[in-house]
């Protein structure tokens, strides 16, 4: 297995982690399909749910260099990597602080699950540094963040985050799905564990369910003497379908922050809208921190239009109404409607998230095309 460190994003997402075969000298890691391994002289015992098979191992190399990590780990989706590594670090009588603004279905996980099992936590409203040290108690054992958040891509301050924990003796846990490891990577910044649902820009091409957790040798033993138990490890063949999306994935996410970028600035000028989010955009309110903690600003935007939304909607011919991100297709959602349909009306209002907010996952198209789309289900 190729360990490489030290290289440029395009070159690790090509060579890291690959395992050719000695026999055949093929160029790609081969697909092991085997579920059952001999156990007699060899090194480790080798079974798909202790994650140390070949296709497994490869892929978690592959992340875990991306993210400037010691170690890597995929799951069978996002949520079995967060929930795997939340479990991982809380028993009862243990306390967790969590950014409030996170994904539905982390929040929705926090909610159900933690008290169940006698596990206290926090929601902190606001992105302030200053009320997550607040916020930690004596039997804190972590913070978790996400940054850019969704839908208003509001940026938390990663370094003051880590600085906080690192002084009072609490771990860090960040979802950085939305920037992925090209456009933010937080162990460079002191977080302890990175956390991805590899089903979006990893996989990229809207067609594998996948997780992913990055952090150190250490804090991975931890990790994966409970995944183990609860056996969210990913197939063989998905894991190679995995692999092969990440060689392209600078390339994708590349054009991705490109077409965003032009998208924000086109949208922000057009006389029909009412806001734009885009942490690219220098009326972001956290452009600046933006800038300080991510190498390019992603391909998530969201922004309100003045009209009905479902009419704008259907009227774009490119851009697909499908829930889900990160594809090489762009794609447009309601979170009115999608992800905060849970919420009600005002609880929606309260977090800033109109009826009439779309958030859009630009793909890699010819932003001329997705510009035009745009224009034109403006114009009616
Ligand atoms: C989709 C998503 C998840 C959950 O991932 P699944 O692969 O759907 O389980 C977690 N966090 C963020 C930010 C996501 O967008």
């Amino acid at each position: 297995m190729k360990k490489m460190k030290n290289h440029h994003k395009s070159t690790l997402a090509v060579h890291a982690g690959t395992a050719t075969d000695p026999h055949h000298k093929g160029a790609v890691t081969p697909i092991h399909t085997s579920t059952a391994f001999e156990y007699l002289d060899v090194e480790r015992h080798a079974y798909p749910r202790y994650f140390n098979t070949p296709n497994l191992t490869v892929v978690g190399e592959k992340i875990a260099a991306l993210e400037n990590g010691e170690a890597g780990m995929v799951f069978s989706s996002g949520m079995a990597a967060i929930t795997t590594a939340i479990f991982a670090f809380l028993k009862q009588g243990d306390h967790a602080v969590f950014q409030n603004d996170l994904y539905g279905g982390t929040h929705h996980a926090v909610t159900k699950e933690l008290e169940r099992y006698g596990i206290e936590y926090t929601y902190v409203e606001s992105m302030n540094p200053e009320d997550y040290r607040n916020a930690i108690k004596k039997n804190t054992r972590f913070i978790f963040i996400e940054t850019p958040s969704n839908p208003l891509m509001k940026i938390i301050d990663i370094r003051a985050i880590a600085e906080i924990a690192k002084e009072r003796g609490v771990l860090t846990l960040i979802d950085n799905t939305f920037a992925s490891p090209i456009n933010q990577n937080p162990i460079d910044f002191g977080i302890d564990v990175v956390l991805h649902s590899a089903t979006k820009y990893l996989g990229g091409h809207s067609d594998i369910s996948s997780g992913a957790i990055v952090t150190s040798h250490k804090l991975m033993e931890q990790i994966h003497a409970s995944a183990i138990h609860f056996g969210g490890n990913l197939d063989a063949q998905a894991c190679a379908l995995l692999e092969r999306s990440l060689k392209t994935l600078e390339i994708r996410v590349s054009r991705q922050n490109e077409n965003a970028m032009a998208i924000a600035e086109f949208l922000e000028s057009h006389p029909k809208l009412e806001a734009v989010y885009y942490p690219g955009l220098k009326s972001h309110p956290d452009y600046e921190l933006a800038k300080s903690q991510m190498g390019g600003f992603g391909g998530m935007l969201s922004f309100e239009v003045s009209g009905n939304p479902d009419q704008f909607v259907k009227s774009l011919k490119l851009i697909a109404p499908v829930m889900s991100l990160g594809g090489v297709e762009s794609t447009i959602t309601c979170p009115a409607q999608t992800s905060h349909a849970k919420l009600t009306a005002d609880q929606r209002k309260a977090v800033g998230i109109k009826d009439s907010l779309l958030r859009l996952s630009t793909g890699i198209e010819h932003v001329e095309d997705l510009i035009e789309d745009l224009k034109r289900a403006l114009e009616v």
